[in-house]
């Protein structure tokens, strides 16, 4: 018997298990249907030995201390700023838009003060700013809206901007300097030695038990637990009883190339050619060494494993109909990108899971009936 079953090893499911092994000292089976533990976040040495992400580039970046704080307890951080270029009209330009862009893309020498009036003659003003198109059209105007935005939003997404939420966009700023940062965060790291390794680190401990190609399905019924943490998509979990969520997915296309480098930074966007979104060259962010080189291609689809959930009212009305059935099972957490709905970045995740570590606190009594420290509880 065990005190808890966690499906799924990505962030969600591994911090809450390290949470519930060392501070509650119950024990935790947590499954993967995977081979692997980190879930999005696996990064592995290719063929080559050069540091790869299996699911896409993944940057650290966060504002929230005890974030950081948290994830440092099990690995060393490399400083790194991430920076991304987008193919525009034939030239590789700064994203977030930013005074360079503009400049570089008009043959225009503006100053920060011009740009604010430049962007504030092309805004189109909305009454209310609803979704991804008037976000961005509002801000900026049309024309740079349908050379960065509109192109890479359809491919990404499938549907126009203007058919998603405006947070979608909104993760992406607009800067009148020449900050060509893409993040603004005040921590901004990659795990030194890679996420894989951070996350062996953070299930190492003799109350955890890790199963991987092992589902939920086929093991809810094998093992016995007491409470369960469940981290994959929350249609799945009852039986898509209100219709299937929308998740979007991407296939990767991984390649090594015998040269040094292949782009200028770790990442390029190509919103208005080519099939894929973008190229990611691992080395910029990890910072290795080799003679070679390694890149992941995005192609964005509706098929495959789910990534992204679609922020859409439509889909937000489901969604909701799911949840009020999820708080109604005794004993059971729905916790992560995929079991909440929501677009959420690695940090976010974590955030959710400690939130959610402190609500069990404070609701289940410690399995053999003792009480928790206070300090513990109150954590
Ligand atoms: P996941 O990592 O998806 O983990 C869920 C796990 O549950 C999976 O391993 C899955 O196999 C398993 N599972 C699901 N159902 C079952 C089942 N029935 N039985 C057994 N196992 C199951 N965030 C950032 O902060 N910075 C970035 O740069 C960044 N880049 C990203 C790039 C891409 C292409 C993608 C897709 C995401 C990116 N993210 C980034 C977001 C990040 O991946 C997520 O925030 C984070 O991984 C979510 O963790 P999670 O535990 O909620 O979900
Ligand atoms: N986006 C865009 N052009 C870009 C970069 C982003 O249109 O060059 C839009 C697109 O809709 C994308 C969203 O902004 O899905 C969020 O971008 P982000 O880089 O945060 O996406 P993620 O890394 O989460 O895939």
């Amino acid at each position: 018997m065990f005190d808890w079953l966690i499906v799924g090893a990505g962030f969600a499911g591994s911090v809450l298990a390290e949470r519930i092994a060392t501070q509650r000292g119950e024990s935790v089976l947590i499954v993967d249907k995977r081979p692997h533990i980190a879930g999005n976040a696996y990064d592995h040495y290719d063929a080559a030995g050069i540091l790869v992400h299996r699911y896409g580039p993944h940057i650290f970046h966060t504002n929230a201390q005890s974030v950081f704080d948290y994830l440092s307890n099990f690995t060393s951080w490399r400083p790194y700023e991430h920076r991304v270029l987008a193919e525009v009209d034939g030239m590789l330009l700064p994203i977030p838009i930013n005074r360079t862009t503009v400049n570089r893309l008009f043959g225009l020498e503006l100053s920060s003060r011009d740009l604010v009036s430049w962007f504030a003659e092309r805004a189109e003003p909305r009454e209310e700013i609803r979704t991804s198109e008037d976000v961005v059209v509002s801000a900026i105007g049309r024309e740079l809206y349908e050379k960065f935005f509109r192109g890479y939003t359809k491919k990404q997404w499938g549907v126009e901007p203007s058919q998603l939420d405006k947070s979608v966009t909104a993760r992406v700023p607009t800067r009148v300097n020449d900050d060509d940062r893409y993040f603004s965060d005040a921590y901004q790291f990659m795990p030194e030695g890679g996420y894989t390794r951070m996350f062996e680190r953070i299930l190492a401990h003799p109350n955890i038990k890790v199963m991987l190609q092992t589902s939920f399905e086929e093991i809810r019924s094998e093992v016995s637990y007491r409470r369960l943490i469940y981290t994959g998509p929350i249609d799945e979990y009852f039986d898509f009883r209100f219709g299937k969520l929308p998740y979007r997915s991407l296939q990767f296309r991984h390649v090594t190339l015998d040269q040094p480098f292949r782009q200028p930074t770790a990442v390029v966007n190509y919103p208005q050619t080519q099939d894929y979104t973008r190229i990611t060259e691992y080395k910029h962010l990890t910072g290795q060494e080799h003679s070679k080189t390694s890149l992941t291609y995005e192609y964005p689809s509706d098929a495959g494993d789910p990534y992204y959930p679609v922020p859409r009212p439509e889909n937000m009305e489901i969604y909701k109909r799911y949840e009020a059935l999820s708080l109604d099972q005794r004993n059971v957490w729905f916790v992560g990108r995929l079991a909440t709905y929501r677009y959420y970045n690695m940090d976010q995740v974590v955030g959710q899971a400690l939130a959610t570590f402190r609500r069990i606190n404070q609701s289940v009594p410690v399995a053999d009936g003792r009480f928790l420290p206070a300090q513990i509880a109150a954590e």
